[in-house]
């Protein structure tokens, strides 16, 4: 059996990031009791992921990049904000035990959604936040092999996710 439209595909894999001219690092490692388990076509996965895994069969292997313009996006300094140190405050006190360089905090945008960000300096008066995808502007490089095919159930197919383990709970 190929990796093709609705499949679903088990892969052990090693994932790393580079950022600009940085050494790669470790974003991401699975292993044969816990692979990674994605249904094939349903859009959940990035286009060149798929591109790369198209037409595999269980036990090949693959060694291959994406660069970070196809991946998660350029990191874009539009998403960078200095925000008042009030925004942070708890019962009139600045947070400083959770607003901390490197934390993920969830905020709120203007129109009340709720975003991811990450603090990337705490300074006198503002707090410098990154909204960027935390994966924003590193070529990722995926090195792995496939484990298992099988054809999705209609349920799956259905839902656009994998069921069973690994997959998805309801
Ligand atoms: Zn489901």
């Amino acid at each position: 059996m190929k990796i093709d439209k609705n499949k679903v595909v088990s892969v052990n894999y090693h994932l790393t990031g580079k950022l600009d001219q940085e050494p790669e690092e470790l974003i991401e490692q699975t292993s044969n009791e816990e692979p990674f388990v994605f249904l094939f076509g349903a859009g959940g996965m990035l286009e060149d992921f798929e591109k790369n895994m198209a037409g595999k069969q269980a036990g090949d292997a693959f060694d291959f990049h994406i660069k970070a313009g196809k991946a998660y996006g350029d990191h874009n300094s539009d998403y960078v904000a200095e925000i008042p140190k009030e925004a942070f405050h708890v019962e009139g006190k600045f947070d400083a035990e959770r607003v901390k360089e490197g934390e993920e905090l969830p905020m709120l945008d203007s129109e009340g959604h709720q975003m991811q960000g990450m603090v990337v300096e705490v300074g006198d008066k503002h707090v410098v936040m990154d909204f960027n995808h935390p994966l924003a502007g590193y070529d990722l490089h995926f090195v792995g092999s496939v484990l298992e095919i099988r054809d999705a159930t209609a349920e799956e197919l259905e839902h656009g996710h994998v069921h069973g383990p690994h997959g998805h709970h309801h």
